[in-house]
């Protein structure tokens, strides 16, 4: 007896499945990341470190690069909703930064 029909039968359930499931793979790819996806950055990650990362601006007052009135959600390089508590960063991609945070590549946000 031969298994032909058996593997026949597998390559098209497998396929089947596949073919199922790749919709939903590449929603997931094309999704933007969501601050709430996201882990908050640690203050002891490396980057975090060098920039005198904080999640809170005022503690960051007596930094020599500081301008009183910046954090994070009138940076440049905030991404996601105003608003949002949590938002991912360019310089901390994977990670969510605190809108009332501060680090030292603060640049000011055009029309903030
Ligand atoms: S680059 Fe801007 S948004 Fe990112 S952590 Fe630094 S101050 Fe915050």
């Amino acid at each position: 007896m031969s298994d032909r029909p058996l593997a026949s039968r597998r390559r098209f359930l497998f396929g089947t499945a596949a073919a199922a499931a790749l919709p939903l793979v590449l929603r997931d790819l094309s999704r933007p990341a969501h601050a709430e996806d996201l882990p908050h950055l640690p203050l002891d990650h490396p980057q975090a470190k060098a920039l005198a990362y904080v999640e809170d601006a005022s503690k960051a007052s007596d930094h020599p690069n500081f301008k009183p009135g910046s954090h994070c959600a009138n940076c440049q390089f905030i991404q996601g909703k105003d608003g949002e508590a949590w938002r991912p960063c360019q310089l901390f991609p994977g990670h969510a930064v605190n809108a009332e945070g501060w680090c030292s590549a603060w640049a000011k946000k055009p029309g903030t």
